[in-house]
């Protein structure tokens, strides 16, 4: 404002003098031209100053205001402060934007915004990879274009889709199952939730499965068992004595049934909740292959010619409880399944760069192709009836499994129907000890 006055006042002054000088030098006439002169001076220098300032709005964002003395300087000088003051917020405005749209990339699940005619207006690449779309091609389209599906199509029309998730499978990522979720937000756009369930949707099925075949499989020897216990208790005062014995006899392997399956879930859980086997504490194989080797004896009875072949190193780096569990249910699975008179060898064995190989052969009943990758699965036989009559629990397998990831080991399986098998587990160099 002072800069203004100042600057009407030194016009004013110019003129006057101007006007002086002129009566000086001509009269009233030349004070009238001079005066006249420098009055048009002073409006030519702002309409200048004028057509400068719309220049410089004209020019990008950051070119620097025209420089000017007096009035003008100020007006410039102010402007240019403002323009500085603007930039810098709004530098910190696209560092924060960008510092959200990182956070919105890093989120595990996909974030899509959508405008008010449901075009997209951004996706992180969560987003893309679960419904299948390339964000450089499809950000702008329609996601009602894209994603077709009539249940998509009507839970985003339906206005109470706020907090109930839908679960979607779309054709653009078929075998998957999305969980989608919409919120309405600013100005008629729409966020958009995604997340791949698949896996917990598997994990679920998987545990209602588990839950179903324990019940079944306890719920059976435990009606056997109460039956006969109920049987022999009615009975007691009319029927034998070893009638009786009998009754109890059945209710006994009954009930050791439910202890071994009890026993085997025990042992999975372990598995799955102890700490990682050491890598320090070495396992005598060979005291560990007589003790698999007694075992087996004893459950065979004398019907099988069982041998063993220890060729490999000394020592293996691991838990032997845990290696003594898994190395037993194989070879006790092998005299369950080969029939009376049949051959079983086990055998320890150095294997590739210097790695070992516990395998179990067999001269047994063999397992077809189509069984084999499901038989490590919880509960899976390929003869139920057969399984249960041997005393199998369905979990050995899964128990072998375990505890062979759990040394990095491997387990492989050699099967012909009627010629028998060969399970093989094969540990790498840094669990054996040469
Ligand atoms: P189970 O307690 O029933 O033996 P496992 O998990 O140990 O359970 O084995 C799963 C299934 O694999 C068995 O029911 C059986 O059908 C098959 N199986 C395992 N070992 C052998 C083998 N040596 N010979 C033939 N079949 C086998």
């Amino acid at each position: 404002m002072n800069a203004v006055l100042a600057e009407l006042l030194l016009a004013v002054l110019l003129a006057a003098l101007a006007a002086l000088a002129g009566w000086f030098a001509a009269g009233e006439v030349g004070a009238e031209l001079m005066g006249f002169g420098a009055v048009a001076f002073f409006f030519l220098r702002q309409l200048w100053m004028v057509l400068r300032l719309i220049h410089w709005a004209a020019c990008p964002l950051g070119t620097p205001t025209p420089s000017a003395s007096g009035a003008w300087g100020a007006v410039f000088d102010a402007l240019h402060r403002r323009g500085r003051l603007a930039s810098a917020e709004r530098e910190q405005a696209t560092q924060e934007l960008d510092r959200f749209r990182r956070a919105a990339e890093a989120l595990p699940d996909g974030v899509m915004i959508l405008d008010g005619h449901r075009a997209i207006e951004w996706m992180n690449l969560q987003a893309e990879a679960c419904l299948g779309l390339k964000g450089s091609v499809d950000t702008g389209s329609r996601i009602t274009h894209l994603l077709r599906e009539p249940e998509f199509l009507e839970y985003l029309d339906s206005p109470d889709h706020r907090g109930v998730p839908l679960e979607l499978h779309t054709q653009r990522n078929p075998g998957r199952t999305l969980q989608v979720q919409a919120a309405p937000f600013a100005a008629g756009r729409t966020l958009l939730l995604v997340r791949d369930i698949t896996q917990l949707q598997k994990l679920a099925t998987m545990r209602r499965d588990f839950v179903a075949n324990v019940s079944h499989e306890l719920k059976t020897p435990l009606t056997v068992t109460l039956g006969f216990v109920e049987t022999a208790l009615d009975a007691l005062e009319d029927t034998p004595p070893l009638e009786i014995a009998q009754y109890l006899q059945t209710a006994i392997e009954q009930a050791r049934r439910m202890q071994q399956l009890i026993d085997d879930l025990l042992t999975l859980s372990s598995l799955e909740t102890d700490s990682p086997p050491p890598l320090e504490d070495p396992v005598d194989v060979a005291v560990l292959l007589m003790e698999v080797r007694q075992e087996v004896e004893a459950l065979s009875a004398g019907r099988h010619r069982i041998s063993l072949e220890n060729q490999g190193p000394r020592g293996l780096l691991g838990s032997a409880r845990e290696l003594r569990s898994a190395f037993a249910n194989l070879a006790v699975n092998a005299v369950r399944y080969t029939p009376e008179g049949g051959e079983i060898v086990l055998r320890w064995s150095v294997e590739g760069e210097a790695g070992g190989r516990f395998s179990v052969r067999d001269s047994g009943i063999g397992i077809a192709r189509e069984h084999l990758p499901r038989l490590t699965e919880r509960f899976y036989r390929v003869d139920r009836g057969r399984s249960r009559e041997a005393g199998g629990t369905g979990l050995g397998l899964a128990i072998v499994k375990h505890v062979l990831e759990r040394h990095q080991a491997v387990l492989l399986i050699e099967s012909e129907p009627g010629r028998g098998s060969r399970f093989s587990a094969v540990f790498p160099p840094h669990r054996v000890q040469p």
